[in-house]
């Protein structure tokens, strides 16, 4: 290498002007190692972000795979002990609560996305030193976070398309294990992680609100439409697979009896209360692996997989009886309701969605026309051995 022979030469001349090259040359060597070193460290840096970003990003529509995910993640990275999470309740509520926690006990405290507390975290902007946060000890709700006697606090903060700020949650992390404090590289890659952490918190709650009805709570025609789609595609692929074992999904289909007359006694209000307070008895009835959706209007769905015939005639029996139960507080006093069910069976009364719907909705119109307040069941394509 042409350095080498220079150096080789100025050793022979051994001048004082040669040495004192010699040293240049040496020391201008140290740094450039140093750099070399620093470039690796960010080059791995770097890597892990793009990889933690895109895990985030691959678990982006639930809450708590991305939150679980991330507290593992940073205190892996960081070699941290004890660590929580707080952050928006759900899509229905932006209070601020304690949501997972490692080795450390938070006491209850929550706070509201748009409190004054809320404010001053956005306003740090960064991940920031607990011990240097005198300034939030004025919230009383920040006291107990304080108090943790944790390290660092990331606030997770979404910039909307508006410029808004909105305050998604907070990270909290204690001290790294070992002797190395937390860089100001080891801040910087946090704070990345924590916009890209609020952006899909945000995320999954746009997604939980597409998936369920505003008004009743249970899942959206949308949802609903493509969960059965699917669940009839996962059960022909089973059943194509060998299987002899035939994989039943039941659909459930009711609608409230009377209910225009209903709204027309009590008004639109007392019709909204009923509608809320039918679907959730109906949730509370069904396993929590069925799926409740609202059809429209005063019209619902319930999806059964993994349900014969004869066993959905008794869940739609349940079903009808708790809606009769029901006593519904109202303005206008206690008001009771019932409904009309239509039952059908994949594969014995359809081969595809539209089928099995066409199916539920003809046995729920012969149940209206039978007087109502009953459940009817779809025929079936052939004699089913369920139902003798
Ligand atoms: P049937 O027993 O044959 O089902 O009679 P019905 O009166 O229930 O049936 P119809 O389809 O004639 O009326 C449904 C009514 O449901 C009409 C509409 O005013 C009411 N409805 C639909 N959606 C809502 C809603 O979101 N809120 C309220 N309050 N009423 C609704
Ligand atoms: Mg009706
Ligand atoms: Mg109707």
């Amino acid at each position: 290498m042409a350095l080498e022979k220079t150096k080789e030469k100025l050793r022979k001349a051994d001048t004082a002007l040669a040495r004192e090259a010699l040293g240049a040359i040496a020391a201008l060597e140290e740094q450039l190692k140093l750099k070399d070193r620093q470039i690796r460290r960010m080059r791995l840096d770097f890597e892990t972000i793009i990889e933690v970003v895109s895990q985030v990003n691959a678990r982006s529509l639930k809450t708590e795979l991305i939150e679980n995910f991330t507290l593992n993640t940073i205190m892996g990275q960081f070699a941290v002990h004890r660590a929580f999470i707080m952050r928006q309740e759900n899509h229905l509520s932006d209070r601020i609560v304690l949501t997972v926690s490692k080795n450390v006990s938070v006491p209850s405290v929550s706070f509201k996305s748009d409190s004054p507390l809320a404010k001053a975290l956005i306003k740090k902007e960064k991940p920031f030193r607990l011990r240097h946060a005198t300034g939030l000890l004025r919230y009383k709700e920040f006291r107990p976070i304080a108090e943790t006697g944790l390290e660092l606090c990331a606030p997770l903060i979404k910039r909307h398309e508006n410029g808004d700020m909105e305050l998604k949650g907070i990270i909290v992390l204690d001290k790294k294990f070992g002797r190395f404090p937390f860089s100001e590289s080891d801040v910087d890659f946090l704070s990345l992680l924590s916009s890209m952490v609020a952006i899909s918190l945000h995320n999954a709650q746009l997604y939980q609100r597409s998936i369920y009805d505003e008004m009743t709570q249970v899942f959206s025609r949308g949802h609903f439409d493509a969960h059965l789609f699917q669940e009839i595609e996962r059960a022909k692929r089973y059943h194509s697979g060998g299987s002899h074992q035939p994989y039943s999904i039941s659909l459930v289909m009711f609608d409230i009896d009377d209910f225009k007359m209903f709204n027309d006694k009590y008004g639109h209000q007392v019709g909204d209360t009923v509608l809320k307070a039918v679907a959730r008895a109906v949730k509370k009835s069904v396993r929590s692996s069925d799926v409740v959706a609202r059809y429209g209007g005063e019209e619902f769905c319930v999806v059964l997989p993994e349900t014969s015939k004869e066993n959905a005639i008794r869940a739609a029996e349940r079903i009808r009886k708790t809606v009769e139960g029901l006593k519904i507080a109202t303005p206008c006093g206690f008001v009771g309701v019932t409904i009309s069910i239509g039952v059908a069976t994949y594969p014995d009364d359809a081969s595809t969605t539209q089928e099995l719907i066409r199916e539920a909705d003809k046995a729920l119109y012969r149940a209206k026309a039978l007087g109502k307040n009953r459940v009817e069941v779809a025929e079936g394509r052939k004699p089913s051995g369920d139902r003798e």
